[in-house]
Formats: C-alpha cells, sequence, structure tokens
C-alpha cells in the first residue's frame, strides 16, 4: 500500500535516461534494484470497501586518480541510469556548507592518504602568498566528518597564513615551496571531497533544482578534473577558486528553491474548502493549489510511476492520491489521483477532504525538494505521518478532517514528535 522512497537518479552529467516510467521501483538505499511500481506515498483510507460516511472513507598518478575520479562519476552515474538503480543519499542542508560537508564524508569512504608534495617552485613570495590567500578562501567551510574541525590540510593552510602576513622578504625558498606545497596538498584533498560531494548528490541537486542548474554543468564538471593542480599551485588556486564559486551558485540555486517552495506553501495554506463545499468549489480549490505549487494533477493508476513490469505496484483500491518519482524530473511536478480508488463514484469526488488529499501529495513533494529525497532519514518510518505533519503546519491542512477520515490509519498518524520533525524539515534539517 505505501510505497516507500524511490531515489531520485538523474544526473546533469549522465546521458538522459531516455525513457522513464518504465524504472525500475526502488524501496531504499542505492543500487538495489527492486521491483516495479515506485510509487510514493499513496494517501489511503482507511477502509477500502466502506462507503465514504461516517469515520470510513482514506590523482603523475595522484593527477590520473583525479581525471579518473571525474571519469568514474560520469561512468557511475550512466551505469545507475542504464540498470534501472539509483544513487541516493540523505541531504543534510540547505545551503549549508558545513552541513552538506559533513553529511558527504559520513558517507563518502575515506579518501586514500597522500604523500606530501616536496616539489620546489621558482614563485615569488608574492605569488605564493597570494595562491595561499585564495586557497584558504576557496576552502571556507571545509570540515571534517565532525561538521566542525578543519581538515588537517587547511589548518597547516591557516599556520602558514601567519608567515604571509608581514614583510615577505625573510621567506626562504624553502619556506616558499614548503607553502606551495601545503596549498597544492590541501586543494587536492579540498578536490576529492568536492568529487565525492557531486558524485552522491548531483543527481538529486537536479532533482532538487528542477534542471535549472545555474551556469554550465559542464564546466562545473571540467572544474572537478585536477588533473593539472599538482603541477602549478596557482594554476590549482584559480581552478579552485572556480569551483568553489560554482558550488556556490549551486547552493544558493537550492536555498532560492526552497524558499520559493516555501512562498508558494504559505499561500495554499489558505486555501481551504469547508465541509459544506460544493464538488465544483473543491476541485477548482485543488486547480488552484496545484497552479500556485507549478504543480499538475491527473487522474492515472497506480501503475503509473512504476511503469511496465507488473507487480509491486498493484492498484490499491483504498488510495486516493500519489506522488511518484520516477527517478527523473518527469514527476517532479505532478501529483496523482489514482482512478482505481473505490469510492470515486459514491461520493468522493465531492468531498472536501479531496483537498486535503491534494495537499498531503503536494507535502510529499515538498519535502522531496527539501531532502532530496521523499522519505528523509529524520522522518525514518514516520515518513507518511511526518508529511501529514508537514501538510497541517505549511499547507493549511484541515487536521481534524484529515484525522477523522484516516482514523486508525497509526503510519499516518501524526503526533507532536512528528510535527517537530516536519517543523526541522521546514528549516532544513533532513538527517
Ligand atoms: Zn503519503
Amino acid at each position: 500500500m505505501q510505497r516507500p522512497a524511490a531515489p531520485i537518479q538523474t544526473s546533469p552529467w549522465s546521458k538522459s535516461p531516455g525513457s522513464n516510467g518504465g524504472g525500475a521501483f526502488r524501496h531504499q538505499g542505492p543500487f538495489t534494484r527492486q521491483h516495479p511500481g515506485n510509487t510514493f506515498g499513496p494517501y489511503s483510507s482507511q477502509v477500502s470497501n466502506a462507503p465514504f460516511t461516517g469515520t470510513s472513507a482514506r590523482t603523475a598518478a595522484r593527477q590520473q586518480s583525479h581525471a579518473g575520479a571525474v571519469i568514474a562519476i560520469i561512468l557511475v552515474m550512466v551505469l545507475v541510469l542504464a540498470s534501472g538503480m539509483a544513487v541516493q543519499n540523505v541531504q543534510t542542508g540547505m545551503a549549508n556548507y558545513h552541513m552538506q560537508f559533513t553529511g558527504l564524508q559520513q558517507s563518502a569512504s575515506p579518501s586514500e592518504s597522500r604523500s606530501a608534495s616536496t616539489s620546489s617552485w621558482n614563485l615569488s613570495a608574492e605569488q605564493t602568498c597570494a595562491n595561499l590567500s585564495s586557497a584558504i578562501a576557496s576552502l571556507e567551510g571545509w570540515a571534517d566528518s565532525d561538521g566542525t574541525t578543519a581538515p588537517a590540510e587547511l589548518t597547516t593552510l591557516n599556520n602558514d597564513q601567519s608567515a604571509c602576513a608581514g614583510d615577505l622578504s625573510h621567506l626562504s625558498s624553502t619556506d616558499l615551496d614548503a607553502i606551495s606545497n601545503h596549498t597544492i596538498d590541501a586543494l587536492l584533498a579540498w578536490n576529492d571531497d568536492m568529487v565525492e560531494f557531486y558524485r552522491y548528490r548531483s543527481a538529486s541537486i537536479t532533482y532538487r533544482i528542477d534542471g535549472k542548474w545555474p551556469g554550465d554543468p559542464k564546466e562545473l564538471e571540467a572544474l572537478l578534473d585536477a588533473s593539472g593542480w599538482f603541477d602549478n599551485p596557482t594554476y590549482a588556486a584559480q581552478q579552485a577558486a572556480k569551483l568553489k564559486s560554482g558550488t556556490d551558485a549551486v547552493l544558493a540555486k537550492i536555498a532560492d528553491v526552497v524558499a520559493d517552495l516555501h512562498n508558494r506553501e504559505a499561500k495554499i495554506a489558505g486555501i481551504q474548502a469547508d465541509d459544506r463545499a460544493s464538488e465544483q468549489e473543491i476541485w477548482a480549490a485543488i486547480d488552484t493549489i496545484t497552479n500556485e505549487m507549478g504543480v499538475t494533477y491527473s487522474f492515472e493508476p497506480l501503475s503509473v510511476c512504476g511503469g511496465g513490469g507488473g507487480g509491486g505496484g498493484g492498484n490499491n483500491p483504498s488510495t486516493v492520491a500519489f506522488f511518484c518519482q520516477d527517478g527523473t524530473l518527469d514527476y517532479r511536478n505532478k501529483i496523482m489521483f489514482n482512478t482505481g480508488y473505490v469510492l470515486w463514484d459514491l461520493g468522493a469526488r465531492g468531498d472536501p477532504w479531496m483537498l486535503d488529499a491534494a495537499k498531503h501529495e503536494l507535502a510529499h513533494r515538498s519535502i522531496s525538494i527539501a531532502c532530496g529525497t521523499a522519505r528523509p532519514k529524520i522522518a525514518g518510518a514516520r515518513y507518511e505521518a511526518v508529511t501529514n505533519a508537514y501538510a497541517y503546519q505549511f499547507m493549511g491542512v484541515n487536521r481534524q478532517r484529515n484525522e477523522h477520515h484516516q482514523s486508525g490509519l497509526e503510519e499516518y498518524a501524526a503526533g507532536d514528535t512528528e510535527m517537530a520533525i516536519a517543523q526541522q524539515i521546514h528549516d532544513g534539517t533532513c538527517s
């Protein structure tokens, strides 16, 4: 009945998956093939066969390894798409660089330890120190897996900064070489993390920003290639600055998208249908809220999300409405009402609870955009109840009416815990 979230798998750096809707069903976790039928969060009624009344009714080697890592990203994403699997990672924050990297490093495999650079450079003190300053600026916010501690390479750069603070004439060539080597080492280590960041996040970022990357995603991809960085500290510092700038733009874009989402939610929260509303008024209200959210709705069988393959999806007659992620952007801005809902012709069309059902599905979508998954870690198994809680607090769902219609459906029942989690998601915490 309830379908767990399907991971999002669209990448800006991959071939289009071509057909969609035929994707494999994915329950949870990366690289797990599941059965078809990846509908998400059907809005179920309490009793499927009851009448619609009462309480019943719803890196030399290093360089190559860097170049290889970038190519690996592309290959991984292409393979992921080709095989119908997906990379999924829980997004930990909106525009919070620390949080973004904290979540990343906890999930990424530890990078191989590097031997420290020992090259000699014939750079002036001014150039050496300018590279250092640039590198420190680019690495702002870079943190270890605890989210607060600076990586050792960055700490070394910060210590070097004092040497560049005063009169530079006392810096020996040995001092300058050491600073340049530290700069390279830090930038390469940071680049590793950036590669991992995009490797795990590019698909969900694409989804969250509706495919509208700031700038050219191919340029961003090219900046991840650190193959020339080892040979030239000045070049490394310049490229790192561009990569940082491109990444900041991405994070800002995500923040904009979420802020816009919240504005729209606040508007639809005011669109209501009381118990005396006519069928026409109810569906006019649904038109209004979907329009306001930039979403379309349609009547579809539950199997539409899972596409071909049969099994799994089924067609639960108690499911009123649903939201699906087929791994592409195709269903990001759509919600569906289930054509198989048994009560349509028994009065459901004229029940103002349909507006609540639509808002519930929109809440699934909002959480997907906020977190990169409709089933964020913070919600755990309570994701349906958290979705209701989100809809109560931010979309004006009539809680009393909804609880009446979903009486007995424990997984949809929102208590104080779920209300608090929904608030946290709205505030940008997803794990
Ligand atoms: Zn749901």
